[in-house]
């Protein structure tokens, strides 16, 4: 019999059961873990180094970032919010930096730092770690829960759920009523098979991005409700820097759209059109005038050799031989057809994305327990009593930059803070 049980011992449910700790030593409390270690994916987030947390401290602002969560999310944030998490690390001294992006990461550049810091404060506030315990039913009794691993049970008057995205104990909620938004990737690369981005991997540009829609869907706007990410008749849209790779592109402009496109683009099955603005500033008509005007200045020079502006040389050379242009035609010689055609290639070249690619540094699964079915002000649920969520089981995702795990450490200390009052 313990008096808290936190099933899954990853980001949230070591962060609850140390924030419950705090606040109540006298509880007993125990982290059920089915794995042999545990903080897993902290080990391996942020490529090794583990992005803790996001320095966006203005509650409205960060709860933009995200798709899944943004409305629930504010209320929790004006009470823990990123600048809480740095002080829990700082002062239990794991110092922390600030990078230019605004993603923040342990001064060591090591994951290790914090399971450190998570798992030694676990130990010193007497938390009972079992570990290889996979928990297989969670049902209710008179006295609070009870939750059975492989041969034993075990029971408790509260109980919090910070499985991650476990469809099993997802199963085990929809027996107790719960609904489950249907689980699907978010946080990926697309695949694109080009001549125009072949052999220029590594090469970043700040563009814009459209998913253009697909005749079969429905892709009605407000049934999709994407919400102001889109413009025109692209059913999504985002800007920032576009990275070249081997298989597609990626960068933050794409994680964006995997994000906020999460279900649109499992429902295309990750097979649909994307138009590209590699120069944002200008739209096909305005780059067609520029491109008009540039004929007349530098009439002797040849296309592919002109610097006309702050794309990648390379990039430029790709879109300026898509556009039919050959290596030594001068602008001179440059037909209406072919300026027209790089003017679209420049503002608005159509590409196929064929599939996704994983995204090393962060991933995360959108979906999970309904929003409805929460109380943002405890984390409990609201239709068990007693029951709480924390983390990636709950339907909120982020976009990549540490927000995710800012989710699992604001529901886990508002958890903690109603478990003991
Ligand atoms: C490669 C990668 C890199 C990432 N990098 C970042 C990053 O840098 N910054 C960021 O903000 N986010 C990052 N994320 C996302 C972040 O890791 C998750 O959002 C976060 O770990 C969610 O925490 P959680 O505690 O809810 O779930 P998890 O970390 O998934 O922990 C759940 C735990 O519960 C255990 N469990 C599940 N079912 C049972 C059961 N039945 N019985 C007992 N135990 C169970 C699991 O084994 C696991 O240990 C990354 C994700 C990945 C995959």
């Amino acid at each position: 019999m313990f008096d808290v049980i936190i099933v899954g011992g990853g980001a949230a449910g070591f962060y609850a059961a140390i924030q419950i700790a705090e606040l109540s030593p006298e509880l007993k409390i125990a982290i059920f873990e089915r794995g042999k270690t545990v903080l897993s994916k902290v080990k391996v987030s942020g490529g090794g180094r583990c992005n803790v947390t996001h320095g966006e401290f203005l509650p409205k602002e960060l709860a933009t970032n995200y798709p899944r969560g943004e409305k629930e999310l504010l209320g929790p944030f004006h009470k823990y919010a990123p600048m809480d998490v740095m002080a829990f690390f700082e002062e239990k001294g794991v110092p922390l930096k600030i990078e230019e992006d605004g993603r923040i990461f342990p001064k060591s550049d090591s994951s290790q730092s914090i399971i450190d810091c998570l798992v030694g404060e676990a130990n010193r506030l007497g938390i009972q770690v079992l570990k290889n315990s996979s928990v297989k039913t969670i049902g209710k009794i008179e006295e609070g829960w009870q939750v059975t691993t492989m041969n034993k049970h075990y029971q408790a008057k509260k109980i919090m759920l910070a499985t991650g995205s476990n469809p099993k104990i997802w199963k085990q909620l929809e027996n107790l009523g719960h609904h489950i938004i249907p689980p699907v990737p978010s946080l990926f690369t697309f695949n694109i098979n080009d001549a125009r981005i072949k052999g220029i991997q590594g090469l970043s540009t700040y563009a814009t991005v459209e998913v253009m829609p697909k005749k079969t869907f429905n892709t009605d706007k407000k049934a999709l409700n994407l919400k102001s990410r889109h413009k025109d008749e692209a059913v999504l849209y985002a800007d920032g820097p576009l990275l070249i790779t081997h298989w597609g592109l990626s960068g933050p402009a794409i994680l964006k759209l995997s994000a906020w496109g999460a279900n649109i683009l499992h429902d295309y099955n990750y097979t649909f059109k994307i138009k590209v603005n590699w120069l944002p500033e200008y739209s096909t008509e305005s780059m067609e005038a520029f491109l008009k005007e540039l004929k007349g200045v530098e009439a002797k020079k040849t296309v592919m050799r002109t610097n006309v502006t702050e794309l990648p040389k390379r990039l430029w050379m790709r879109l300026v031989e898509a556009a039919n242009i050959e290596p030594n035609e001068r602008w001179a010689d440059i037909k209406k057809e072919q300026l027209q055609g790089l003017a679209e290639q420049l503002t608005a070249s159509s590409f196929k994305v064929e599939g996704k690619s994983t995204f090393k540094e962060e991933f995360v699964t959108a979906g999970g327990v309904d929003l409805k079915e929460i109380n943002f002000k405890t984390f409990e649920s609201k239709l068990h009593p007693n029951l709480y969520f924390a983390g990636e089981i709950i339907n909120i995702d982020a976009i990549t930059g540490g927000f995710n795990f800012q989710n699992a450490w604001t529901g886990a200390y508002i958890a903690a803070q109603a478990i003991t009052s």
